[in-house]
């Protein structure tokens, strides 16, 4: 089988046997993949400090036939992202976000626009240290790209737009003047007369977050002196959505919420 290459970022490892381990990676050319690095758990071994969550490096890696896992031959560094490791909340933002994006996208499908939002995300966390807002952005754009995202501005069921113009120009930025309610058994978001009952609220300071973050980069939105705040209600909103897609929990959740 010949060597391949390609870029990829490391989303989690697990200890295999004695020496080894099974990593899990999402690569530019073939999407998220997994592999086996022998040795990596040696001392000495030539992947040193590279298969730590979230690095980006240069991977080179065999086929092997009849087999789901890839040999992982040689990896580069490309770009670290250890110094996050040494923030508390910016390493569970970081454990939350792989764990996410291992869970969500498909094995063997390249997803490069999910791959992009991870370093953006990573990037943009390293610069800021916005622990909060690198989550946000990076929930609101997950489930976006993986087509879940119901529409911001209005009602799913009677259609109505709850920002103040539906085809004025400042709609997408516009804090609207009323907020919507949600339940993981109906999809959508849904207008006050349109609400039943057991939903809950996502309030017009949380449309108006994300609606943001659709429309500009993590920095940009980071350097704003009035950056979108993000409240345990916007993360509670997103994250339960991840959860029911992908029909189990995330366990990094728990302990980043604990952390608050
Ligand atoms: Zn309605």
């Amino acid at each position: 089988m010949p060597l391949q290459d390609s870029e990829a970022i490391v989303l989690r490892t697990y200890p295999l046997g004695d020496a080894d381990r099974l990593v899990s990676l999402i690569t530019r050319t073939q999407g998220r993949l997994r592999g086996v690095a022998q040795g990596a758990r040696r001392p000495k071994s030539r992947f040193g400090a590279a298969l730590e969550p979230l690095t980006y490096l240069r991977l080179w890696f065999y086929e092997r036939e009849n087999r789901d896992l890839v040999r992982i031959r040689q990896c580069e560094i490309l770009e670290s992202f250890l110094d996050l490791h040494g923030d508390y909340r910016s390493s569970l933002v970081t454990a939350l976000a792989a764990e996410i994006t291992d869970a969500v996208l498909p094995e063997r499908e390249p997803q490069d626009a999910a791959f992009r939002l991870l370093l953006h995300v990573a990037r943009g966390l390293r610069e800021t240290r916005q622990a909060s807002l690198a989550l946000g952005y990076f929930l609101v754009w997950t489930i976006r790209l993986a087509g879940w995202l119901p529409d911001l501005d209005r009602c799913s069921s009677c259609g109505r737009f709850v920002t103040q113009a539906p085809h004025g120009p400042s709609v997408a930025s516009s804090a609207g003047p009323e907020p919507l309610y949600w339940s993981l058994s109906q999809p959508g978001l849904h207008c006050a007369n349109c609400r039943r009952p057991g939903m809950r609220t996502l309030s017009t300071e949380a449309l108006a977050a994300a609606r943001r973050m659709l429309a500009a980069p993590l920095h940009q939105l980071a350097l704003d002196a009035n950056s979108p705040r993000v409240s345990p209600e916007f993360e509670a909103y997103f994250l339960d959505m991840i959860e029911h897609h992908i029909e189990r929990h995330l366990a990094s959740r728990r302990i980043y919420e604990e952390s608050r």
